[in-house]
């Protein structure tokens, strides 16, 4: 990363303040108990919003995550510190997209995962952004932006899915 690129970063970040409360756009889909990767379905209907409604079904922060490709800072999300069991569902739709099973500390003050609860919730692109290619994890449901994957992860799949606390809700299992 250039220096230029760094800075350019580091400030869209930085503009990311934390806000309290992700409001779910489908509050219906979250389907708080179905904690189980077979209650999630394989097959995932797109859901198609406009910008002007996704702004008012979200909080700030989670419309600046999920449909600009914000940020958050470090250490500044409600999940990245979060041991417990459960699941986390979209912000946008609540489509189950990541797994307590598969989170591990990382170090980075994301919360991070080896892998998707199920392939077919998180699609990723590739993003060329700041001067770095990158893949871009996205809920396949909403096309909510969830965060970046990278190849430094730990086992078993050597993947570190590094995702922003505020574009998910977390769904502790009962
Ligand atoms: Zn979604």
């Amino acid at each position: 990363m250039t220096r230029r690129s760094f800075v350019a970063a580091a400030l869209a970040f930085a503009g990311c303040a934390r806000a309290g409360g992700v409001a779910p756009a489908l509050k219906g889909n979250a389907a708080p108990g179905l904690t189980t990767e077979a209650a999630s379905p394989a097959t995932v209907t797109p859901i198609t919003l406009t910008d002007a409604e996704w702004k008012k079904l979200l909080n700030p922060t989670a419309y600046h995550i999920l449909r600009e490709e914000g940020t958050e800072r470090a250490y500044s999300g409600a999940h990245w510190d979060n041991h417990a069991e459960g699941v986390y569902v979209c912000a946008g739709c609540g489509l189950q997209l990541w797994s307590s099973a598969d989170k591990f500390d990382s170090g980075t003050g994301w919360p991070s995962f080896t892998r998707p609860i199920r392939a077919e919730h998180v699609r990723v692109n590739l993003d060329s952004s700041y001067g770095m290619v990158r893949e871009e994890a996205e809920c396949a449901r909403c096309g909510g932006h969830q965060g970046h994957v990278f190849d430094d992860g730990p086992k078993p799949t050597g993947r570190r899915w590094c995702i922003n606390s505020e574009a998910t809700v977390f769904v502790k299992r009962a």
